[in-house]
């Protein structure tokens, strides 16, 4: 059995591109101030609005690949053709001041697995696989190819949903929220 993520814990929420987690983790944070969404690093281009230091740490390949030889990071993956990671020092810092929260790809939680075992691992899925379909389109800023890859990527991310300690489904977003808020704040 796992126990539910408390100070200095770490928890993991993991799920398809497009299954709206930046969303729900937004409404999270705005409600529950206390608990520190990881900042990661990417290789991606920013998209629109996106702001260095705020939605990622945006690092051109060279200087991420000098990241992973330095062991900055505590887990990275490449995802979609581009790298993302998780930068060590960061987690480390803010483990000491509250909960921290981890909005990270597959192979990325299965590393965080073995490198904080305690960690709460949170899926989410799609109503169906149409639905991320459909929502992936409508965000609308990514190009076909990308498009295409992230569906590949989504089918073998969704096959894994067992993994994980929770699985929750983000039809409505304010009930994915309420379910997300037991699953995560002790009572
Ligand atoms: P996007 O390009 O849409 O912002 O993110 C693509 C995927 O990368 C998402 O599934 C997101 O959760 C994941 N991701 C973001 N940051 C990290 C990270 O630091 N490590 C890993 N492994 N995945 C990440």
């Amino acid at each position: 059995m796992t126990t539910q993520p408390s100070r200095d814990r770490v928890a993991v929420i993991t799920g398809p591109s497009g299954v709206g987690k930046g969303t729900l983790v937004r409404r999270l944070l705005e409600r529950h101030p206390d608990i520190w969404l990881s900042v990661s690093a990417t290789t991606r281009a920013p998209r629109q609005g996106e702001q260095d230091g705020r939605d990622y740490f945006f690092l051109s390949r060279p200087k991420f690949e000098q990241c992973i030889a330095d062991g900055d990071f505590l887990e990275w993956a490449e995802f979609a053709g581009n790298l993302y990671g998780t930068p060590r020092q960061w987690v480390e810092r803010n483990l000491e001041r509250g909960p921290v929260l981890l909005e990270i790809e597959l192979e990325g939680a299965r590393q965080v697995r073995q490198s904080f075992p305690a960690a709460f691992q949170i899926f989410l899925a799609p109503p169906s696989f149409e639905e991320l379909e459909r929502r992936i389109r409508s965000r609308g800023t990514d190009s076909e190819s990308a498009i295409a890859r992230r569906l590949g990527r989504a089918r073998e991310e969704l096959a894994a949903a067992a993994e994980f300690d929770a699985v929750l489904v983000n039809g409505d977003l304010e009930e994915a929220l309420v379910q997300l808020e037991r699953l995560l704040i002790p009572v």
